[in-house]
């Protein structure tokens, strides 16, 4: 099948795009990564598509304050390989997942954000670390946390006429630990179920940890999970080796997937099944990414 016609424009300033994005069904093209196949499925038929490739201040890359900011049009392959990119490790740990590299290579980061799949890996970094993303409009700009952004499946709280133009991913403090997997059918796929866990651990035996779900319900679900990581610490003695820890962890894991996974069962694996996925995952995770966090090391997942 191909597209449904459509027009395009290739403004060179944000203003000039949110001009074209006030007109009635126009539609921003960042990556194509997502959008094109939905175009080719005739899944959306916008009048217009407003590829922003052309406007030079979203290809910012940059370390504002304690945050990294990531423009618009930065590739997902560009936080790969720019140094920069190491200042959030949860990110570095989560891209090998997203798809293959090839896709990375054209995919944005605010792209991947704004399609905003359940299933995704980016929103579930952006969760968990609760990035800050700027949003533009005619009348200004705005700010809005990933834990207010993410709306419902594929939705999220910008409007038509608006351009996510930058995110902000705080940077890993000293004594935090991070932790990523996820489970699909095959690599490249989105995840059946996945985990992204940020542990702090300054005092190692009151840590602090936060975990996000995906691909178990209609948006990414994030939970305080710092009361199961003390008690599994404190169950074994601080200090404790990876795998003692993630076998404290376990009870306290299989609660949290009974709380969090909320998606019916579908083709690829029932209800029950993806409970079991995140117990496991999120054991191992969170034991993973506390073990780096008290050794300070911001060591990197699979490649
Ligand atoms: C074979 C295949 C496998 C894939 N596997 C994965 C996977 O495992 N994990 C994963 O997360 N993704 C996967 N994807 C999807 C894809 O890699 C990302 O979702 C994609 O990179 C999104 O970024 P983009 O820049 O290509 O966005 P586009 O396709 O250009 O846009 C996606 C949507 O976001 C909107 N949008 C884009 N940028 C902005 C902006 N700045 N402001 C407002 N709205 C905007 C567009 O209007 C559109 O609705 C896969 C895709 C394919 C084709």
């Amino acid at each position: 099948m191909k597209a449904a016609p459509f027009a395009y424009v290739r403004p060179g300033t944000v203003d000039d795009a949110l001009t074209e994005l006030g007109r009635d069904g126009a539609k921003v093209i960042a990556g194509g990564q997502s959008l094109v196949p939905v175009l080719a499925m005739r899944l959306a038929r916008p009048t217009t598509l407003v590829d922003i490739n052309a406007i030079d201040e979203l290809y910012v890359l940059d370390t504002d304050g304690d945050t990294l900011r990531v423009g618009a049009c930065v590739r997902q392959r560009t936080i790969q390989r720019d140094a920069k990119g190491a200042a959030v490790p949860l990110l570095r740990l989560a891209l090998p997942w997203v798809g293959h590299r090839e896709l990375r290579s054209r995919g944005t980061v605010c792209g991947s954000l704004a399609h905003a799949d359940p299933a995704a890996e980016l929103p579930a970094v952006a969760a968990c670390l609760d990035a800050t993303l700027t949003i533009r409009n005619r009348d200004g700009e705005r700010t809005v946390a990933a834990s207010d952004f993410f709306t419902a499946a594929m939705t999220t709280a910008t409007q038509p006429e608006e351009l996510v133009t930058s995110v902000h991913f705080p940077h890993a403090k000293p004594h935090e630990g991070f932790g990523f997997a996820e489970i699909g059918r095959r690599h490249g796929d989105f995840a059946l179920a996945g985990v992204a866990v940020r542990v702090g651990a300054g005092d190692p035996a009151r840590p602090t940890a936060r975990l996000t779900a995906f691909g178990i319900s209609d948006r990414p679900i994030v939970r305080d999970v710092s009361t199961l990581v003390r008690e599994a610490v404190a169950a074994d003695g601080s200090r404790t080796p990876e795998a003692a820890l993630r076998a404290a962890l376990v009870d306290g894991a299989a609660a949290l997937a009974e709380d969090v996974v909320d998606t019916g069962g579908d083709a690829h694996g029932s209800t029950a099944y993806r409970r079991q996925l995140i117990a496991a995952l999120a054991s191992r995770e969170i034991a993973r990414a506390y073990v780096r966090a008290t050794a300070s090391s911001t060591a990197e997942g699979p490649a």
